[in-house]
């Protein structure tokens, strides 16, 4: 899964799914979190959190509405619009916005990262990099200033791309 350039320090991980068990704790951290904020679960709620949880990360509305309607197709596009904000006011989503304008959507995760977005073929690769992030705080104590979050997003041509151009 992990892969790790020691030169470098950087360290990518897969986008991946969710396992089954991982999505029933996500699905009922959601009800829990519904409840406290006074909204009700419903069937196609639940329905379009865990076809969400169990694509991964950095997915579209259209793309979890294609994907959605292959379990419900009764589910409409305003649900699922509605959802999202729903998932992301119980902090279950991160939205993201890289260069092609489009939201994407993240199971809000433990773990930090930042990302690399291939300008040629849309791929998101995750990455950690210790010294960037320590970086930052040197850049925050030189400014004087409090650093309370953070977000990296690297463009450029991914491996696949590079080989491709060179041909
Ligand atoms: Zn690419
Ligand atoms: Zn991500």
């Amino acid at each position: 899964m992990a892969r790790n350039a020691e030169t470098t320090g950087t360290s990518s991980t897969a986008v991946g799914r969710l396992s089954p068990a991982k999505v029933e704790q996500k699905i009922a951290e959601f009800h829990g979190r519904l409840k406290e904020r006074g909204f009700k679960s419903t069937g196609q709620r639940d329905d379009i959190a865990a076809v969400f949880f169990e694509l991964g990360r950095h997915v579209s509305a259209e793309e979890l509405y294609d994907e959605v309607r292959k379990r419900n197709p009764h589910v409409g596009y305003a649900t699922i619009y509605r959802t999202l904000k729903l998932l992301k006011e119980c902090d279950l989503l991160y939205e993201r916005h890289f260069d092609d304008a489009q939201a994407r959507y993240e199971a809000a995760g433990e773990q930090h990262h930042d990302h690399f977005i291939c300008e040629r073929c849309g791929r998101i690769i995750e990455f950690k990099n210790d010294e960037l992030e320590r970086l930052q705080q040197v850049v925050a104590r030189e400014l004087g200033v409090a650093l309370l979050r953070h977000k990296v997003e690297l463009y450029g041509l991914c491996s696949d791309c590079r080989k491709s151009a060179r041909n």
